[in-house]
């Protein structure tokens, strides 16, 4: 299904604990929520499960307030979309000395309502990144206009993917930047043949959410 050099993240927000412990009894080992208090009851319910441990990456919008409920316990927040966050990780990380892993937020949709960069303010951060030395950035994160019109989705994934192609080649150093998470249940198959190295599936693996 997945190649084995894609990481599926398994989004398990609204799901129950019981549904993430049978997710890894079958193998699988990272997930993603998308609100920090969800995030942190899980997080601590599964923290006695045997090894291996679930990995967490936190996908949804993050208030700053609400920082010490989802950095102690994630290996990723994907959803970095503003520069305020950005720098409240860095003085989280620089207190508690630590790095962070994120990806910056590409806003890609049709829809205004979805969060993220522009592409101008995405350059502005990568070459001011010295700033941030509490924080390691390891990609870009985007979700496609949400319809079944394949031609968009194509043309959303296309612009994330050839931005993506563009800063790896601006800057060659940064060996971290690396990740590029698109792809949703109903189009990871899209999102694939436009390089994701992330997929976050939902739906197509716990069900619908209530
Ligand atoms: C909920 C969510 C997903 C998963 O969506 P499905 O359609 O259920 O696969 C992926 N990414 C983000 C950012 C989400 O909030």
């Amino acid at each position: 299904m997945l190649p084995p050099e894609t990481t599926l993240v398994a989004v398990s927000k609204f799901h129950p604990v019981e549904d993430i412990r049978e997710a890894l009894r079958a193998g699988q080992r990272v997930f993603g929520e998308s609100r920090p208090q969800e995030l942190e009851a899980k997080a601590r319910a599964l923290a006695e499960v045997g090894e291996p441990a679930p990995q967490w990456h936190f996908i949804g919008h993050l208030q700053t307030n609400k920082l010490k409920m989802v950095l102690p316990y994630v290996s990723m927040v994907e959803s970095v979309d503003s520069l305020h966050l950005l720098q409240a990780i860095e003085d989280w990380g620089s207190a508690a000395g630590t790095v962070s892993d994120v990806l910056l937020e590409m806003h890609i949709a049709a829809e205004e309502s979805k969060q993220g960069f522009a592409e101008d303010e995405i350059l502005e951060i990568m070459f001011g990144r010295g700033k941030y030395p509490h924080v390691r950035i390891c990609g870009l994160m985007g979700m496609a206009t949400n319809t079944d019109d394949e031609l968009t989705v194509d043309a959303d994934f296309s612009r994330i993917e050839d931005f993506f192609l563009y800063l790896k080649d601006l800057f060659p150093e940064m060996e971290d930047f690396r990740e590029l998470s698109i792809g949703m249940s109903g189009d990871w198959r899209t999102a694939l043949r436009h390089g994701a190295t992330i997929v976050r599936i939902g739906t197509a693996i716990f069900g619908e959410r209530k």
